[in-house]
């Protein structure tokens, strides 16, 4: 996820930098908190903008994505409950 991170910022011509992926092998061994990898934005100036385009395309439903009806959360259409609260709401 973070690789199409970096691709969809060097797509704006934002250079960035994954970091920390040597632990991405692990997660068996450490919890999935620790293992987040880092995207580094190589300038400085570029790092609103990056953040921005990193958040619009979270934001952005996909097909088959659900909203819970409860708690309001965007669930993807692979889930059958709701990730956050838990009760069925996809169909
Ligand atoms: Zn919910």
């Amino acid at each position: 996820m973070v690789g199409s991170m970096a691709g969809l910022l060097a797509q704006s011509g934002i250079e960035s930098e994954v970091r920390n992926d040597i632990l991405g092998g692990a997660s068996g061994e450490i919890a999935p908190g620790e293992t987040w990898v880092e995207l580094w934005v190589l300038e400085t100036s570029q790092v609103a903008s990056a953040r921005e385009i990193i958040l619009a395309s979270l934001k952005q439903p996909e097909d088959g994505d659900w909203q819970c009806g409860r708690c309001d959360e965007a669930n993807p259409g692979s889930f059958e409950i709701c990730w956050n609260c838990g009760i069925p709401g996809n169909g």
